[in-house]
């Protein structure tokens, strides 16, 4: 292992709470594959060096946030700018879910279109620097299809491993972009334990974010973002969909550094949204207890999670910021899948308007209330599951090619 040219301090486990050198790649030594580490950073070095004076000169990516990513600072990176997505105000979101304001982050417009892009980067980044030579990982779609787009732009090959519920899309993404894909006639938990013990057997690069704390530091631009955009205007909520955990973790923890170096004034709360056939995290949080894997059944493929490996990170954030979680319906998904698109214009895909359903939940319980503001994180892009689209919208009218006969058809 190289030294570290980075402002890593130290990794701790976020399960028996020992504190390790920044010597290890994957997880603690006394925990085994459930103590997931936490990198931490010396936030005084961070201070004086990503001032906003230095943020201004910088490319709009992920990387301008170096200081915080467990990287080379000079090391080499995919070639596809990722992150910086837009926040959109949704005023008319707003008004139809009764809140004072609403904001869409579209992370669909990342360069494989989703968020999972923060995470592959960064990976990917990683793998280079400690001298892999392959890289793999297992995913409901998003994770592979990133990590498919962002090796091929610096040519390292990927084996993935998807289940045999992943939308066509997806794997088209990840067919074209040269991965190797094993499609696993299996659920999403299972594919990610066959994929643990590949890396074992093969020695491939582990990719997966709930075993390589690296991933999360990628996740985390994500909150890291938010914050430098919206600065003082940063709203009383942000609202992520939870899968595995590793997102919302990530994002808390980019907002909470983002405070802390004081870029935004208050810390926001943040909601997780679960889809109601697959709440094992929302289980595990509301009964304070560690997490009961659940068979899942939900159109939400990225987050139909019945195993979550990253749960502590990612109740320890959800406490961090006096969180909470509510779950949505596939019904209520689709709803919001049809509202955020007309409404704010933003088309995402089941996973990634979960979490504009779980405001609208949110608001409906008075967990949120009218005068408050919200943040929605729109996961992934609406085109990476056009079937679900067509339920939530239906389809178009058909006509015969003749002006008179349309008069039938339009309203006036
Ligand atoms: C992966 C994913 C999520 C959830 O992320 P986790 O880290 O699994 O909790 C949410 N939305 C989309 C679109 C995703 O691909």
């Amino acid at each position: 292992m190289p030294e570290r040219t980075d402002l890593v301090s130290e990794l701790v486990c976020v399960k028996c709470g020992a504190h390790h050198a920044p010597t290890l790649e994957y997880t603690c030594p006394a925990c085994g594959p459930t103590g997931i580490l936490d990198i931490r950073y010396d936030l005084d070095a961070v201070a004086a060096s990503m001032t906003p004076a230095a943020l201004a000169a910088r490319p709009h990516d992920i990387f301008r946030y170096r200081e915080l990513l467990p990287l080379d600072p000079t090391g080499r990176r995919p070639p596809q700018p990722v992150g910086w997505t837009p926040i959109i105000d949704a005023p008319r979101l707003a008004e139809a879910w009764g809140l004072r304001r609403v904001l869409v982050k579209d992370e669909g417009r990342n360069p494989t279109a989703s968020f999972k892009d923060r995470a592959s980067a960064v990976g990917v980044a990683r793998a280079l620097q400690v001298g892999a030579t392959t890289i793999a990982c297992a995913s409901t779609g998003n994770a592979a299809s990133s990590l498919a787009g962002m090796a091929a732009g610096v040519g390292l090959p990927a084996f993935i491993f998807v289940p045999a519920r992943a939308p066509e899309p997806k794997i088209a993404q990840l067919r074209i972009f040269g991965a190797t894909v094993f499609r696993v006639d299996g659920t999403y938990d299972e594919a990610w334990e066959l994929c643990q013990a590949a890396c074992a057997r093969f020695g491939w690069y582990n990719r997966n974010c709930a075993v390589n704390p690296t991933l999360v530091e990628g996740k985390k631009t994500g909150g890291l973002e938010a914050a430098e955009q919206l600065g003082a205007a940063m709203p009383d909520w942000v609202v992520v969909s939870v899968g595995d955990g590793c997102t919302i973790a990530g994002v808390v923890k980019g907002l909470r550094e983002m405070h802390t170096l004081g870029f935004i004034p208050h810390m926001p709360r943040v909601l997780g949204v679960q889809a109601t056939g697959a709440r094992p995290l929302a289980d595990a949080f509301f009964a304070h207890a560690d997490l009961v894997p659940v068979p899942v059944d939900t159109i939400a493929d990225s987050i139909a999670v019945g195993h979550p490996r990253n749960w502590r990170k990612a109740l320890l954030a959800l406490r961090d910021c006096d969180g909470t979680f509510v779950d949505v319906e596939d019904e209520a998904i689709l709803d919001a899948m049809r509202l955020t698109a007309r409404l704010a214009g933003v088309f995402g895909e089941p996973a990634g308007v979960a979490a504009a359903a779980g405001l609208a939940r949110a608001r409906e319980k008075g967990i949120i209330t009218a005068d408050e503001s919200a943040l929605v994180m729109v996961t992934g892009s609406g085109l990476k599951d056009v079937k679900s689209a067509l339920v939530a919208a239906g389809p178009p009218i058909d006509v015969p090619n003749d002006l008179k006969a349309l008069d039938a058809f339009v309203v006036r």
